[in-house]
């Protein structure tokens, strides 16, 4: 009985409610001359499974991608990007309008404090490259949105999973944050993933393992009432 109304869950949202949806899904890569980059493991299945599940539940998304192996979801409006720069200037241009923001990117936390224009000719034994933060684009959404607006956040972690979340939940001015371990079977690169959700007001619901993609229909349909509850 329960496995059947979830079933008819995408279609329910539909008859309900349209929410402007913006996700930023992937890696990005920070460039030390034109041919190299610092750059992470992130696949971009989480933040694609998202906007899949976003646009079969009926709602108009917005979809900003690091580079990632993987096809555009069908109907969802795209912009690919490269750098954490981008990155911020396409999401800060889009943000405006949103109902709900899902920042599943893995955005690089440093870039090379200068990109040479010509490719480093490699001779000495060794050198040592000098980094810079990136802009941290979750937390300026953070200080920036309207009360009007749902920030999801997510955080990837090997240890001290739900503090470390908690933490950056309140840091970062964040209406949820989507808690997941790294490790093997899960989160980076993987098909399926297993999440804790962590609420302002202090609660947490835990998600069984699952793939990406049936994950992703669960977590729209869990926020659509919050980012409906607040549309004017
Ligand atoms: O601080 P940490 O990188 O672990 O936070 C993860 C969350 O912050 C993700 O939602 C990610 O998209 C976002 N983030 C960001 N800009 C950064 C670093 C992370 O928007 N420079």
């Amino acid at each position: 009985m329960r496995k059947s109304l979830v079933g008819y869950l995408p279609e329910l949202q539909k008859a309900c409610v349209r929410l402007k949806i913006l996700i930023s899904a992937g890696p990005t890569r920070e460039l030390m001359d034109p041919v190299r980059y610092i750059s992470n493991r992130s696949s971009g299945k989480m933040g694609y499974a998202l906007a899949e599940a976003a646009m079969t539940q009926g709602h108009q998304v917005k979809l900003i991608s690091g580079p990632v192996h993987l096809l555009p979801p069908k109907g969802v409006k795209m912009e690919l990007v490269e750098t954490a720069q981008e990155m911020r200037c396409a999401i800060l241009k889009d943000s405006k309008n949103m109902d709900l923001m899902i920042m599943t990117a893995a955005v690089a936390d440093y870039q090379p404090l200068k990109m040479s224009r010509h490719k480093i000719k490699k001779g000495v034994q060794q050198w040592t490259l000098k980094l810079k933060k990136t802009p941290d684009i979750l937390a300026e959404l953070g200080r920036i949105k309207t009360s009007e607006q749902l920030l999801i956040g997510f955080a990837a972690e090997t240890e001290r999973l739900l503090r470390n979340a908690k933490e950056k939940l309140i840091f970062k001015n964040l209406d949820f944050i989507v808690a997941n371990r790294v490790g093997v079977g899960v989160g980076f690169d993987s098909d399926y993933n297993q999440v804790w959700i962590l609420s302002r007001n202090g609660k947490i619901f835990k998600f069984a393992r699952m793939t990406k993609r049936k994950l992703a229909q669960r977590l729209i349909a869990f926020w659509t009432p919050y980012a409906a509850s607040r549309k004017v």
